[in-house]
C-alpha cells in the first residue's frame, strides 16, 4: 500500500516518536553514546551486542526499552566513508522507508558521526524515502490489513536544517516527475490510451506548462505519414502532445525532449507471440520520462526553456492496419518501406523528432524510447543503451547517469550499420533484421535529426520489469526522469 510521508526539518527533537533512525558509517567512528537520537545509549550497546558492523545499507532494528520515549531504534549502516557515493543517499532513505513497519511518526537523525552532513544529501535522503514509499496500488481493491499506516510524519533532525528544508524542494519535484511516470507505466492499457495520455500532459498546465495536442486531422497535414501509419490499425485515435517549460530567458533556444508513447503494442500485422505481450502496456516508458521530467522542471521552476514532445499511438493489428510492404512518407518527405510492423516506434520518432528539430531549432534533442529487444539482450537492465551525434551531449548524460544511478552505454553509429537498412523500393527501410538491432534502430532515427545535437536513449530493459531496489519495488522504474533532470541542472541553468 502506498504510504504517505510528511517529510519536515528540524534542528532538535526529543524522540517522543514511535521510531528513532540514526545512521552509522562503519569502521573507527567516534560512538554516539549517548545522545539526543539515543539517550540512553541503547542503539550503542545493542550495535556492541549484535555486532552490528554498520556494513552499507544494513539494519539494526531493537525495540526501545521501558521508560525510552520512542518504541523502536533503527541504526542504518552507510558503509565506509571513502566508499559512500551521492546515490547512497537515496538508497538510505529508501530502506528507511521500507522499514517504518507501524510508525505513524518518525524522527531520523541525520548528523552522522564523523561526517559532515550536506543539504543536498539530506535532500537525497527524504528523495529516497519518498520514492520508496511508492506502491501501484490503485487497482487493488481488497487491500491486507497490514497495520501500516496511510500517512506518516517524518522528522528529519540535522544541525543545517533550513539548508536541508530548502534543498528538499527540489527532491520533491523530481518525486513528483518520478511517480507520474511510474504510475503512467503501471496503469492498463484500456485505461490508458493517446487521448488519455494526452490529458495527463495537459495537466501539467497547472504548474505552469504550457500544452498543446496535435490531433490526427493536424498531422495529416502537416505529413507525419511514419507516426499515422502506425496508428491506423487502432480504433484509438493518436496525439502528439507538445510541452514547453519557459523557465530560461526569452530569446534562448529550448532543449528538447521527445518520448515514444506507444500506448499498446501488438506487434500490429507483424503480431508478437502471446507469452508476455502485457508488458507492452510500458512501451510508452519513454513518454512517460518527458512527461515525468516536465512536471520536475516547472515544479522546481527550472531556469531552462525546454520543450517536451510526446508521439502517442496505439499499434494494433486491424482490416485497416498498415501492412509489411506499406511504403509511408515522413514528415521530413523520406519514404520508408515497413519491413516490420512491430518496428513502430521508430516510425512514431522519426516524425517526433523532425517536427521538434524544424519547429523549435532546439540546443539539443534527447529522444527516449523502450526501442529494441536487441538493447534488453546487449545491455541487460544495467545500463540503456545510449547513441549519440555529439560528443559532449554524449559525455554529459553519461556523467549524469553516474549521478543519479542510471547507468547509461555509449554504443555506436557508423555508415556501415547505415547501410543495413537501405531498401529496395524507398529510401530505408524500417528493419534491419536481427543484427546489430538496436544500432540500426538508431541509425534510422539518425536520418531525421539533421545536424541538431541528438541523443537517443534505449529503455526498453530500464523502464519496466524493474529490479526490486532500495528506491523502487514498483514493475515501472520511472527511469530517465532524474537522469534528465540532472543532465538540465548540471549544464544547462543560469
Ligand atoms: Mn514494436
Ligand atoms: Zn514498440
Amino acid at each position: 500500500m502506498s504510504v504517505q510521508l510528511k517529510i519536515s526539518f528540524a534542528k532538535s527533537s526529543s524522540v517522543a516518536a514511535s521510531l528513532a533512525i540514526q545512521l552509522k558509517l562503519s569502521g573507527d567512528q567516534p560512538a554516539s553514546g549517548s545522545s539526543e537520537a539515543d539517550p540512553q545509549g541503547v542503539g550503542t550497546r545493542a550495535a556492541e551486542i549484535a555486532k552490528f558492523s554498520a556494513k552499507t545499507m544494513t539494519v539494526l532494528d531493537v525495540i526501545a526499552p521501558h521508560g525510552s520515549d520512542a518504541d523502536r531504534l533503527m541504526v542504518i549502516g552507510l558503509g565506509k566513508p571513502d566508499a559512500l557515493i551521492a546515490h547512497d543517499w537515496l538508497r538510505a532513505g529508501g530502506v528507511a522507508a521500507a522499514n517504518l513497519k507501524t510508525a505513524k511518526k518518525a524522527v531520523v537523525f541525520l548528523d552522522v558521526p564523523g561526517l559532515e552532513v550536506t543539504a543536498a544529501q539530506a535532500a537525497d535522503f527524504a528523495l529516497g524515502m519518498l520514492l520508496r514509499s511508492y506502491a501501484f496500488d490503485t487497482y487493488k481493491t481488497a487491500k491486507k490489513d497490514d497495520d501500516k499506516p496511510a500517512s506518516v510524519d517524518v522528522k528529519i533532525v540535522m544541525a543545517g536544517h533550513a539548508a536541508a528544508k530548502k534543498a528538499f524542494a527540489t527532491s520533491d519535484a523530481i518525486a513528483g516527475g518520478v511517480i507520474l511516470a511510474r504510475d503512467l507505466v503501471n496503469l492498463p492499457p484500456n485505461v490508458l490510451g493517446p487521448v488519455e495520455f494526452a490529458e495527463k500532459a495537459k495537466e501539467l498546465k497547472a504548474l505552469g506548462v504550457e500544452v498543446e495536442v496535435l490531433t490526427e486531422n493536424e498531422m495529416k497535414k502537416l505529413g507525419m505519414g511514419a507516426l499515422l501509419g502506425v496508428a491506423q490499425g487502432s480504433v484509438r485515435p493518436p496525439r502528439l502532445a507538445v510541452m514547453h517549460w519557459n523557465g530560461g530567458k526569452a530569446k534562448d533556444k529550448p532543449v528538447a525532449f521527445v518520448g515514444k508513447g506507444v500506448v499498446f503494442d501488438t506487434g500490429g500485422i507483424s503480431i508478437k507471440p502471446g507469452a508476455g505481450m502485457e508488458d507492452m502496456k510500458g512501451d510508452m516508458g519513454g513518454a512517460a520520462a518527458v512527461i515525468g521530467l516536465m512536471h520536475t522542471l516547472a515544479a522546481r521552476k527550472a531556469k531552462v526553456n525546454a520543450v517536451g514532445i510526446l508521439g502517442l499511438v496505439e499499434n494494433m493489428p486491424d482490416g485497416n492496419a498498415q501492412r509489411p510492404g506499406d511504403i509511408v512518407t515522413s514528415m521530413s518527405g523520406q519514404t520508408i518501406e515497413i519491413i516490420n510492423t512491430d518496428a513502430e516506434g521508430r516510425l512514431v520518432l522519426a516524425d517526433a523528432l523532425f517536427y521538434t528539430k524544424e519547429r523549435f531549432k532546439p540546443r539539443f534533442m534527447v529522444n527516449l524510447a523502450t526501442l529494441t529487444g536487441a538493447i534488453v539482450v546487449a545491455l541487460g537492465n544495467v545500463h540503456a543503451g545510449l547513441f549519440s551525434n555529439d560528443d559532449t551531449l554524449a559525455a554529459q548524460l553519461t556523467a549524469a547517469g553516474e549521478v543519479t544511478s542510471e547507468k547509461l552505454w555509449r554504443m555506436p553509429l557508423a555508415k556501415e550499420y547505415d547501410k543495413i537498412i537501405d531498401s529496395r523500393f524507398a529510401d530505408m527501410k524500417n528493419s534491419g533484421g536481427r543484427p546489430a538491432g538496436s544500432i540500426t534502430a538508431a541509425q534510422f532515427l539518425k536520418r531525421y535529426v539533421g545536424d541538431t545535437p541528438w541523443a537517443h536513449l534505449d529503455i526498453a530493459a530500464t523502464a519496466m520489469n524493474s529490479p526490486q531496489t532500495e528506491i523502487n519495488t514498483s514493475w515501472a522504474s520511472g527511469y530517465g526522469v532524474r537522469l534528465l533532470d540532472e543532465l538540465v541542472r548540471a549544464n544547462y541553468e543560469g
